[in-house]
């Protein structure tokens, strides 16, 4: 296999900024590579974190969600704590603060850390709780980061 993923990309990766051509391509790699599957999953923990204790006093992330229309916006998550390569379709059902409440159709562990593309933005969040409800999920998660997505920088 080529060369490990390299320390940007891993970051990029979990921000959700790559092309699709470059993540189709660090999804090759980590399917063999335990060592940059780890790096991924340290980098989505340590950007979690360092976002939570920089939050102190600063709210313009939550409120930038709450002004956006996210409610019924459909969108793609992976977990990437512990990290699964398949993108599950989501629907963000309800958003309040800091909290989305999604509809999924696979469970998610509490306490993983998911990416969440929607069409304006990527968000990185924390799994709260995840309940069965008729043939689908019903998650509930906190975002911890914001990332704009290449196209809505622009
Ligand atoms: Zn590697």
């Amino acid at each position: 296999m080529a060369d490990h993923v390299r320390d940007d990309d891993v970051e990029l990766y979990v921000l959700g900024r790559l092309t699709a051509d470059v993540a189709d391509a660090i999804d090759d790699h980590v399917r063999h590579c335990g060592k940059c599957c780890d790096a991924i999953q340290a980098a989505a923990s340590s950007l979690s974190t360092r976002n939570r204790a920089l939050r102190k006093g600063r709210n313009d992330e939550e409120r930038r969600l709450e002004s956006r229309t996210l409610t019924e916006e459909a969108g793609l998550l992976q977990v990437l704590q512990p990290l699964s390569l398949k993108r599950l379709a989501v629907t963000i059902s309800n958003a309040s603060g800091k909290g989305l409440g999604l509809r999924v159709a696979e469970h998610l562990d509490a306490g993983g850390l998911v990416q969440i593309r929607t069409r304006h933005a990527v968000l990185l969040a924390e799994v709260r709780y995840c309940i069965k409800a008729g043939g689908e999920f019903l998650a509930g998660v906190q975002v911890e980061k914001i990332s704009d997505t290449p196209e809505g920088r622009t």
